[in-house]
């Protein structure tokens, strides 16, 4: 068993990258997860699954980037459907919500974590396909049915679960996200709204007032709603 020993507020909100392993240029990993990680990939290898991933670790300042784009209306805001949010007549409270549905506060993202990653296989997937992340390429008539219907089968030998496994108000459906139980739970155990609500204070964040006013219904709809592990999951190393 891993212990909480390392965990501290920079790792939970996304400002530090010390507990990090640069896979490249662009994805980074929790450091104690890289071993069975690449173990898993080795194994869905076998099966003929190049597992890759799409996102790993993000920053805070990243995420905060990533809200303010939608929040702005820079970036499209997507329904569970995949259509395109109007924002027209929305107040700041639904633009919120709308937002939340796939994107989590800056300093909320389990993201942050460096334990938690979305994945896909780019050999399951045509030359020029570009990967949308929608819940339709991972179902069983999707291009990445075969992806999803591994890691149901051999995650949890590895200690990886889905905590978006399904919709529970929330946060959507999101079958690509993957996350490593034996460092989730204690990230996740760790999460201290209070902490929360000060980082996003001395932050740029668009909305603010809206969200700090709204700051606990926003935990226990978003952040602490996730999908409890399998009992099978793996959580020793
Ligand atoms: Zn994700």
């Amino acid at each position: 068993m891993l212990t909480s020993k390392h965990i501290n507020p920079a790792q939970l909100l996304g400002q530090t990258d010390v507990h990090l392993h640069y896979v490249n240029e662009r994805v980074a990993i929790h450091k104690e997860m890289k071993a069975t990680f690449d173990v898993m990939v080795a194994a869905a290898k076998g099966d003929g699954i190049e597992l890759e991933i799409a996102s790993g670790f993000r920053s805070f300042d990243r995420q905060l980037m990533l809200w303010n784009n939608k929040f702005s209306g820079k970036t499209s805001i997507k329904d569970s459907d995949g259509e395109v949010v109007s924002l027209g007549d929305l107040s700041p409270l639904e633009l919120t919500h709308s937002i939340l549905l796939y994107s989590a506060l800056p300093g909320a993202s389990r993201h942050h974590w460096g334990c938690d990653i979305d994945v896909y296989a780019p050999n399951l997937l045509a030359e020029d396909y570009q990967l949308q992340l929608e819940p339709w390429e991972y179902s069983e008539q999707g291009p990445l049915a075969k992806l999803s219907a591994w890691l149901g089968q051999y995650a949890h030998q590895f200690g990886f679960y889905f905590p978006y496994a399904r919709f529970q108000g929330g946060v959507a459906k999101e079958p690509w996200h993957l996350s490593y139980l034996p460092l989730a739970q204690q990230y996740q155990q760790a999460f201290d709204v209070e902490l929360l609500t000060q980082a996003l204070k001395n932050s740029a964040i668009l909305g603010k007032d809206v969200i700090i006013e709204n700051i606990d219904d926003i935990a226990n709809r978003y952040i602490n709603n996730v999908c409890d592990a399998p009992s099978n999951v793996i959580l020793a190393k």
